[in-house]
Formats: structure tokens, sequence, C-alpha cells
């Protein structure tokens, strides 16, 4: 399969939203990221304004793809691609604001907030 091809089955991979099942305009996907046979692609629908990141790569087996319904703008995706990678302590640190009376608090905050 040729990079062209992949990139039209890419846009079938993306043309319906996976919670509204809105069907997207595929002009309105933007490729985020790609390699020779990979393409990241981040959409966001105008319907129910879910956004989401879907990886799309050609291996021997033909298309895979992963879909990933996300609250990020592509712009935060960018700027997290050019971070340095999760180490152990950056996990732990989670976990441990996960556990944390702070945490509760924020959601809490953010559920009366809606
Ligand atoms: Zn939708």
């Amino acid at each position: 399969m040729e990079y062209a091809e992949v990139f039209h089955e890419s846009l079938k991979i993306v043309s319906f939203c996976p919670m509204c099942r809105l069907r997207y305009d595929p002009l309105k996907a933007e490729v985020i990221g790609q390699s020779d046979n990979a393409r990241l692609i981040y959409i966001r629908c105008q319907r129910c304004s879910i956004s989401m990141m879907a990886l799309i790569a050609l291996s021997a087996l033909g298309i895979n793809s992963a879909v990933l319904v996300t609250d990020a703008n592509s712009a935060d995706i960018r700027r997290l691609q050019k971070r340095e990678k999760v180490t152990f302590n950056d996990v732990i640190e989670v976990y441990q604001y996960i556990q944390s009376k702070r945490f509760t608090q924020y959601i809490l905050h953010k559920v009366h907030e809606r």
C-alpha cells in the first residue's frame, strides 16, 4: 500500500465522531505527527465538541489504528510532543497527587462549577 493510500484510509477511520456519530469533514482533520508509515491525526467534533486523536499505522498486516478521545486541543498535543519523556518519578508524583486531599478538592470544585 502506498503512502497516499494510507492517508486516504486514515481519513476514513476518523470520518465519524465516536460519541455522537456526526460525520466529519475530512479536510478538518489535522495531521499533528507523521512518519513513513504512520500518521497521528487530531479532529474536533463540531456538534458535541469531543476531540480525538487517531494513530494510524501501516504494518505488514495492514492498517492498525488506535483512537483516543481527549480534552486536549491540537496545540496541547503539539506542545506535549516536544516535552521530555515521563519518568518513574513523574508517575509517582501524579499517583501521590491523585491520592491527596488537594486532588479531591479540585475535582469537587470542578463538579460544582458545572
Ligand atoms: Zn460528536
